[in-house]
């Protein structure tokens, strides 16, 4: 007899009950607290309801087999929470507090993380709070933290088939100098030519090269591959710095591949995929294959053969083997907590 898994919850709407909070006023953090996940009270004239100022994280915890929970990179997260506060004139989270916040509501959210192939998804959220409407220019000096946390399974339903991606070549994701900065703003700014991209062509997601120069799409990093060689953007401001990416890249270096990271434009990437492949890295889709370019005139343009290809889900297999304890990790990734 076979039996069908119960229905998951799609990704994000579903939060685990407790979150951690803290505030920041007269010029320091207060103390942190946990509580029930539910509305907050919030000033109309709110600073980042009228200007914007937010920044939030997204990462793992994972259940082992011994069910031991392990959280992935958390170190790398955190910092990068905090550049993105600087970046944004945000009063900057404390290190040792930030660390506090997220190690207790992943322990008191504990029972709620799931097994492999699932994880418990956890989201810090960092946003301006001063009450002035008349701030536009002028940083937000109260803010509010909030870790929350979140059971995930797939991201991208349907499991791991092959992505459809419209290759932008004139439009830019965001603001040049805050590519880099996990902030709301960019994903609002993206959402217009995404929506519309996939009315009129049917598209998973949007690569978006500027100026015909391959950049990243609404909320993953894009690398290119094949056996023993992958070409992917260098680091500059322009778009954000993915753990994953890094990871994938310290992890295809370490198997002997040799790993390219510059500026390169579409038609090498349409030369690339005639022979290679394609995909997405980021933490809720870890590495997603993309079997079809859609360009600007509308053609298709088939990736490799099309599905999503071996060295894709050879990589991407070796990562979740370290994420979920089966494999042994020897860069230090994971932390038991
Ligand atoms: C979060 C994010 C990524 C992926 O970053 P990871 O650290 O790998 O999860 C890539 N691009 C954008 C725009 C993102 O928001």
């Amino acid at each position: 007899m076979t039996t069908t898994p119960p229905a998951r919850p799609a990704f994000g709407t579903v939060l685990a009950d407790q979150m951690s909070i803290a505030t920041y006023a007269n010029g320091a953090w207060g103390a942190d607290k946990l509580t029930p996940v539910a509305p907050i009270p919030m000033h109309p004239s709110a600073h980042v309801l009228h200007y914007a100022s937010t920044c939030f994280e997204g990462f793992k915890a994972y259940r082992y087999a011994d069910d031991s929970i392990h959280v992935f990179r958390m170190d790398r997260h955190m910092a990068r929470l905090r550049q993105s506060a600087k970046l944004l004139m945000l009063p900057v989270p404390d290190e040792v507090q930030l660390e506090r916040m997220i190690l207790q509501t992943i322990d008191r959210n504990r029972a709620q993380v799931p097994e492999p192939p699932g994880a418990l998804y956890m989201r810090p959220v960092l946003f301006g709070t001063m009450p002035n409407i008349g701030a536009a220019s002028q940083p937000s000096n109260e803010a509010t933290l909030i870790v929350l946390a979140s059971p995930v399974w797939d991201y991208f339903a349907g499991g791991m088939k092959p992505l459809r991606i419209y290759v932008e070549d004139q439009k830019h994701r965001t603001a040049e100098h805050l590519g880099m900065v996990k902030t709301g703003g960019n994903y609002a700014a993206a959402m217009g030519p995404t929506l519309a991209a996939k009315e009129k062509y049917k598209i998973d997601q949007v690569l978006f090269c500027p100026e015909g120069s391959v950049q990243e799409t609404g909320a993953a990093n894009f690398l290119l591959l094949r056996e023993g060689h992958i070409l992917t953007r260098s680091l500059d401001s322009s778009f954000l710095h993915g753990v994953t990416r890094d990871s994938l890249l310290t992890m295809a270096r370490q198997m002997g591949f040799k790993v390219e990271e510059r500026v390169f434009g579409v038609a090498e990437m349409m030369e690339w995929v005639k022979t290679g492949e394609a995909a997405l890295s980021g933490t809720a889709a870890v590495l997603a294959g993309v079997g079809t370019l859609v360009r600007s005139d509308g053609t298709d343009v088939r990736v490799g053969s099309g599905d999503v290809g071996p060295v894709t889900q050879k990589l991407r297999a070796a990562l979740v083997a370290i994420q979920n304890g089966t494999a042994p990790d020897t860069f230090g990734w994971t932390r038991r907590v």
